[in-house]
């Protein structure tokens, strides 16, 4: 049997951020990833997702702003540029605009009004009707190569990392757990698990008290910009989010999920009344582009019932999980967090904490 000091299950941002952190502080971690290297199953998939600090609850508004430095922690000890600042709109109501710069203005975050005439003047490609909120250090993180950047730096700092290999056990033991592969059992005295929706079914029921998490779909299309050389913010607005990806396209996400799947019986369908809805804001918001879809996707969410984070540790077993459409901005952090917890650390308790309300 082989043997690890931690064992971490699912090589998603999460998983390979705690991997990451652990190798940084010299323990001795594998990292196990049931899928290849890449794969589109989970919810870490693709090129771009946005990093924001503007939120109606000031408690996201803060993690985002502990996250930043995280973040070129990490470029700096990768070597590669992976969040770049792109700056950030937030459509909606003035009431509701208020309430993000003010929850903004109390984590120290800079925000400004900008009318509709300074959106467009500042990006030709974008409009509004109303008056927007304007976050200078908004941006797009590139989503598989902070993946791969994390898990590449894990394994050159020692981490044996596995993909393609599943967890398909847990058992705590009198000396902590033990993880059944295909490959045989690893020994650790710590077990973290980042497996997102898969976690209840891994676990089932070993840890009592696990708020619940479910799994549901989404969808994103992709549009081609009528000039390749217009750039673009990243964007909210209470129906959908956007930003430019890599490649010189604009993608558009609604933010309505389906009722829940499982994580490995979902529909990779996509809904033809979403994509109109998309499609629609496009039309008004982003006239730099076409707005008649290129190319969408469906995508996976866990999420618990308060849209609340589990970061946790249940005797051996460390779990991190929940983190929706919102986590990725924060993925820096939350590995701290995991690390830490494993670490025998304490964790951040309160809104994370298992046993809240
Ligand atoms: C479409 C979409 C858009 C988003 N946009 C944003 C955004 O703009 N900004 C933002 O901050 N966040 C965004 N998010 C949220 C963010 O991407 C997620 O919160 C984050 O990726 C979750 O990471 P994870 O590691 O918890 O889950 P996952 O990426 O799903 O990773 C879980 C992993 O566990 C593995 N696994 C499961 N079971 C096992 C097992 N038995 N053995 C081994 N491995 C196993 C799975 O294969 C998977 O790779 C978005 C999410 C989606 C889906």
């Amino acid at each position: 049997m082989s043997r690890a000091d931690v064992i971490v299950v699912g090589g998603g941002v999460m998983g390979a951020s705690t991997a990451w952190w652990l190798a940084r502080r010299g323990v001795a971690v594998t990292l196990l990833e049931r899928f290849a290297q890449g794969h589109r199953n989970g919810s870490s998939h693709g090129t771009e997702r946005i990093f924001r600090a503007t939120n109606a609850d000031p408690f996201w508004c803060r993690h985002a702003v502990e996250a930043l430095p995280l973040w070129r922690e990490l470029e700096e000890d990768s070597g590669d540029a992976l969040l770049l600042t792109t700056g950030h709109i937030d459509f909606d109501t003035a009431e509701q605009l208020q309430l993000r710069a003010d929850a903004a203005a109390t984590a120290g975050v800079d925000t400004q009004w900008m009318s509709p005439e300074e959106l467009t003047e500042r990006w030709p490609s974008m409009a509004s009707e109303r008056p927007v909120l304007f976050h200078a250090e908004g941006g797009r993180t590139n989503a598989q190569a902070t993946i791969d950047a994390m898990s590449r730096r894990a394994f050159e700092l020692g981490a044996d990392v596995r993909y393609e290999t599943p967890a398909r056990g847990i058992r705590q033991t009198a000396h902590g757990v033990e993880v059944d592969t295909d490959d045989g059992a690893i020994s650790a005295g710590t077990v973290v698990l980042a497996t997102a929706g898969w976690t209840p079914y891994l676990l089932d029921g070993a840890v009592p008290g696990l708020p619940s998490v479910e799994s549901s779909t989404g969808q994103v299309a992709f549009f081609q910009p009528h000039d390749p050389a217009s750039t673009y913010p990243t964007f909210v607005s209470p129906e959908v989010y956007g930003m430019s990806t890599p490649d010189g396209r604009v993608r558009v996400g609604h933010f309505q999920h389906s009722m829940p799947v499982h994580p490995d019986r979902r529909s990779f369908e996509t809904d033809p009344h979403t994509r109109a809805e998309i499609e629609g804001w496009v039309a008004v918001h982003v006239p730099g582009v076409d707005p008649h879809h290129l190319d969408e996707l469906s995508c996976l969410f866990g999420e618990t019932i308060d849209d609340d984070y589990v970061i946790d540790r249940y005797g051996d077993i460390v779990v991190g999980c929940g983190f929706g459409g919102t986590g990725f901005k924060f993925a820096p952090l939350v590995g701290r967090m995991l690390a830490d917890l494993a670490c025998g650390q304490s964790g951040p308790g309160g809104r994370f904490a298992s046993g809240r309300p």
